[in-house]
């Protein structure tokens, strides 16, 4: 079997890599590569995009004027400014 820290060769029966000494007994554990983080990341992109467009149209959809970002003064004159 392959040493899962330094692929050196083992035997099968082996419990410790005779080149590194890592433990062959335990379970390799998951090790993300590259393609992994480039699809979370392109996921996770594609969220704040599709969140960016959601939100600005659902912003459209309110009642003028609060469509707009910056209400004027006049409109809204409980908010003391
Ligand atoms: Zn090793």
């Amino acid at each position: 079997m392959k040493c899962q820290n330094c692929s050196q060769e083992n035997k099968l029966n082996a419990k410790a890599c005779k080149k590194c000494g890592r433990d062959l007994a335990v379970p390799p554990s998951w090790f993300p590569d590259w393609r992994w983080h480039a699809r979370t990341l392109g996921i996770i992109y594609a969220c704040l995009v599709v969140f960016y467009f959601v939100t600005t149209f659902a912003l459209r959809q309110l009642p003028k004027p609060y469509h707009i970002r910056d209400i004027p003064e006049d409109l809204t004159p409980w908010l003391k400014r």
